[in-house]
């Protein structure tokens, strides 16, 4: 079975949103819909009281994954694009959706991240102009002993080829009966 969940998780500027629509586009051309959370948009939205406190991080991401769940269990499927950047905060992504969700590290160096601070936050970062940001200020812990991650780098790659590689992931290794 196609898993209900895609989570894409990784630095900002990472690529997990621009990935996420790529992958979105591919699939409704083989007519198979999944509708985007992404982790600006609810910040932006629904989470607008939350910052960037361990404990407002939690709560971003418990609320997020509970959305995801509920469309889910009502036959919508998602790709949710989150920093997520703690084991502990992809362990409450697993423990609200089990085996209905496949986690995917969109894997950018940091300096690369940087290079491309496609919304300008990095450079305020690193002057102290923001605070506790993933990377720079705030922890950002490689999954290295999540053995059910899968590690997507970006490096040299375009998006639409990142994408692909999830594709082919999640419609071979996952997906024997479609
Ligand atoms: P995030 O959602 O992780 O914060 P975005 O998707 O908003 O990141 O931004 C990633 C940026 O990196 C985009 O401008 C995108 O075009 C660029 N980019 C360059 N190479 C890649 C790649 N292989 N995969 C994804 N994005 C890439």
């Amino acid at each position: 079975m196609l898993k209900k969940v895609i989570w894409l998780f990784g630095l900002s500027g990472a690529g997990k949103s621009t990935i996420a629509q790529h992958i979105s586009q591919l699939l409704s051309q083989k007519n198979i819909t999944y509708v985007l959370l992404d982790g600006d948009e609810i910040r932006n939205t629904v989470n607008s009281d939350l910052g960037f406190s361990t404990d407002d991080r939690r709560e971003n991401i418990r609320r997020s994954s509970e959305m995801a769940k509920l469309l889910s269990q009502q036959g919508i499927k998602c790709i949710c694009s989150f920093i997520t950047p703690t084991k502990e905060l992809r362990d409450i992504v697993r423990k609200r959706l089990g085996n209905n969700v496949i986690l995917f590290f969109i894997d950018t160096p940091i300096e690369e991240c940087i290079k491309r601070d496609v919304k300008g936050l990095y450079k305020k970062a690193i002057n102290q102009e923001v605070k506790n940001f993933t990377g720079i200020s705030a922890a950002f812990e490689q999954p290295e002993n999540e053995n059910d991650v899968v590690r997507i780098t970006t490096t040299g790659k375009t998006p639409d080829e990142c994408a692909k590689e999830i594709l082919d992931y999640i419609l071979n290794k996952t997906c024997s009966n479609l």
